[in-house]
């Protein structure tokens, strides 16, 4: 075939491929136009997994009658006017490709009213032509229908998964929106259903009840940056929004939402940022829940890179990682409070007394925060210095701090305790062996022979020495000197079981040491004991879960006290 330039159709439709990838593109498309419009209130309806219809009605600026057709024009915009203005980008849109690549692949009508207009436009285009105008009246914004998509495109339309798949990437897109927009009111529809609506109270927190529920937000932390304390600002980066405390984490990532000056990204360079912050706080396999917004001038962040616009790149990538990673990480530390009586009470069904009744005042609801005078000694920021009362059926140690009564779980601190030596030791390749007397032979079948022979190595790092002897019999001379006395012949057959290649071996390792090493529940102790326990505990940076991410203690504040006992 002899070179020839495609005909307009043809490209128009190589272009929509880019940009409309499924149903969930177009409603990503309508919405970024909306919220560039200024809308305070955005309302989806969609059918048939959006290959029957979307619509999106807003209340923005409208379009200018003058200007309907133009916006169906490729490369049309109202955002961008110069190469300059690509250089700083601060709208959603700018490329001026959604509107006329949807109109290639599906019917779509649109009826706008921009401000200042008595009287608004209504178009109707098939196959990307106008094939109706008229005069329309309806108040200020925009609404765009969306019918019969890629029925013209099978090859697309084959591609397509189940309704529900469909469905579901509809509401994450309005889902991820709601949460960075939370001034705008955000109403979903499908099939006649109402999935989602948002208040718009300007609150994330509003958001994150509607998107996630009352349990995740009641659990989420305000990111505290605080990039420029101490005068050397590291980047202009500044970092807003919620992180999840550790106790609900997610096996998924799908709970981490990036936003970049408020564009949904999907960067798992940066996502990589925030789990690092996260390290030694979640179990292994699981994942944080956050909403993070990134602001920074639009000239160092390119959003130019791809037709969905879902990438960036920034111009400085060490101080964004560095800036997420340590305002994610301080906010964490400082503020993952001592979980309360009335939370625990609730968290195991055990009836507590009304809210209401047990509100203290500011001052004693406060997060733990170390007494000024012991700081410069304890390097710990997060618990103040305790005194022991006593131990509680065994398994609990009640001490008094400046602000109130601590009950700790044995268990759970002392392998804190132990999960942090041990990662210290083996980072100085220092852990502590012993040998056994008599090498021990250990079986295995032959699930945990494959996992074995691929972690033997990570598990000579933590003192472990174990060689092959024969088949599914391995030989052990050495143990981590903290399992000497214990069953670690069960802790390493736990281990293997618990199976699969990901999450990070090291850790745990680590963590199903200190679990088998650590004392137990049950265990009396004497008052050396758990003041020496205690000391440990106010060293770490966070004591306040075991690695497991659960707590490893509560707080009864002397707020609460007063209150319970009715005491001003
Ligand atoms: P882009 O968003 O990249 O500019 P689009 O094809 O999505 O390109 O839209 C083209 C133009 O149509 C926009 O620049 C904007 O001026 C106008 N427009 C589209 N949707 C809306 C809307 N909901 N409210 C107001 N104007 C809109
Ligand atoms: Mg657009």
């Amino acid at each position: 075939m002899p070179i020839r330039v495609l005909d307009p159709q043809v490209v128009s439709r190589i272009a929509a491929g880019e940009v409309v990838e499924r149903p969930a593109s177009v409603v990503k498309e309508l919405v970024e136009n909306s919220l560039d419009a200024g809308s305070s209130q955005i309302s989806i309806e969609v059918r048939g997994g959006g290959v029957s219809l979307i619509r999106v009605m807003d209340n923005g600026s409208g379009i200018p009658s003058g200007e309907v057709e133009l916006a169906f024009d490729q490369y049309a915009t109202s955002k961008i006017s110069s190469l300059d203005d690509l250089e700083s980008i601060s709208s959603l849109g700018f490329r001026g490709e959604a509107l006329p690549s949807i109109a290639a692949v599906a019917q779509v009508d649109i009826a706008t009213r921009a401000a200042g207009e008595s009287v608004g436009t209504y178009l109707s285009l098939q196959d990307g032509v106008v094939v109706n105008r008229e005069s329309h009246g309806r108040s200020q914004g925009t609404t765009v229908t969306v019918k019969g998509l890629f029925r013209k495109v099978p090859a697309r339309l084959k591609f397509l998964k189940s309704l529900v798949t469909e469905n579901s990437h509809i509401a994450n897109v309005v889902s991820r929106y709601a949460l960075a927009f939370p001034e705008v009111k955000f109403a979903l529809f499908i099939d006649g259903r109402a999935v989602l609506t948002t208040p718009g109270s300007g609150r994330l927190i509003d958001s994150i009840i509607e998107v996630y529920g009352l349990e995740v937000a009641q659990n989420m932390l305000e990111i505290e940056d605080r990039g420029w304390e101490g005068g050397t600002a590291i980047s202009s980066v500044l970092v807003t929004g919620m992180v999840g405390s550790p106790r609900i984490s997610r096996s998924s990532r799908d709970y981490l939402s990036l936003f970049v000056n408020r564009r949904w990204t999907s960067s798992r360079w940066l996502a990589w940022a925030v789990e690092e912050a996260y390290h030694g706080l979640l179990m292994a396999g699981k994942h944080p829940v956050a909403i993070i917004n990134l602001s920074l001038p639009p000239k160092e962040v390119d959003v130019n890179i791809h037709p969905t616009k879902s990438e960036v790149k920034f111009q400085n990538e060490h101080a964004v990682f560095g800036a997420v990673q340590k305002a994610v990480r301080q906010t964490l530390i400082r503020l993952m409070p001592v979980p309360k009586i009335e939370e625990v009470a609730t968290a195991y069904g055990v009836p507590s007394v009304p809210r209401q009744e047990l509100a203290v005042s500011a001052e004693a609801e406060g997060i733990v925060t170390p007494s000024p005078l012991l700081a410069p000694q304890t390097p710990a920021v997060t618990l103040p210095a305790l005194r022991i009362l006593g131990q509680l059926s065994s398994s609990y140690i009640i001490a008094e701090g400046p602000d109130g009564l601590y009950l700790i779980d044995q268990h759970a601190a002392h392998e804190r305790i132990l999960f942090e030596r041990l990662k210290a030791q083996r980072l100085r390749q220092e852990v502590e062996v012993q040998g056994l007397l008599q090498p021990v032979i250990f079986e295995v079948n032959p699930r945990q022979e494959e996992v074995l022979k691929a972690q033997c190595e990570n598990l000579a790092q933590f003192g472990f020495s174990i060689e092959p002897f024969g088949e599914r019999t391995f030989l052990v001379r050495a143990v981590p000197a903290l399992l000497a006395n214990k069953d670690w012949t069960e802790m390493v057959r736990e281990l293997l079981d618990s199976g699969g290649e990901r999450g990070d071996w090291g850790e745990r390792i680590a963590i199903s040491i200190a679990c088998h090493s650590a004392v137990k529940a049950g265990q009396v102790l004497t008052d050396d004991e758990m003041r020496e326990l205690v000391r440990q505990l106010e060293q770490i940076t966070t004591p306040h879960t075991c690695p497991h991410g659960r707590p490893t203690m509560i707080r009864l504040s002397l707020g609460q006290l007063r209150n319970e006992f009715g005491r001003r």
